[in-house]
């Protein structure tokens, strides 16, 4: 599902997200997940993920989540399946992990 999907499934609120960077760096994500993580926004356990929603009257919001919550709401792979496998099995032997592939599909 997508943040905003996530966020209503978790019943958090855009008006309780801070204000966030239009295009967040990899470096203002770990700040927000590293060694002093935030709150996820929907819990308040540590988070262990973060990006921003975008709402069109209130500009972009940092939606943080943590491990439970966000798996609770996986994203979902935009590409098809038949074109993320050929990646997949490459990372996978070029790293010598082992690699199965369960799919309704
Ligand atoms: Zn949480």
């Amino acid at each position: 599902m997508t943040r905003d999907e996530a966020r209503l499934f978790l019943h958090v609120e855009l008006d309780d997200l801070e204000p966030g960077p239009a295009a967040p760096t990899l470096e203002q994500i770990l700040a927000r997940t590293g060694i002093h993580p935030r709150p996820c926004s929907a819990c308040g356990q540590p988070a262990r993920t973060s990006g921003v929603i975008w709402h069109a009257q209130l500009g972009p919001r940092w939606f943080d989540r943590c491990r439970v919550c966000f798996l609770e709401t996986p994203p979902q792979i935009q590409v098809p399946l038949d074109q993320v496998l050929p990646h997949l099995r490459k990372v996978a032997a070029e790293i010598g992990a082992p690699l199965t592939v369960l799919s309704e599909s």
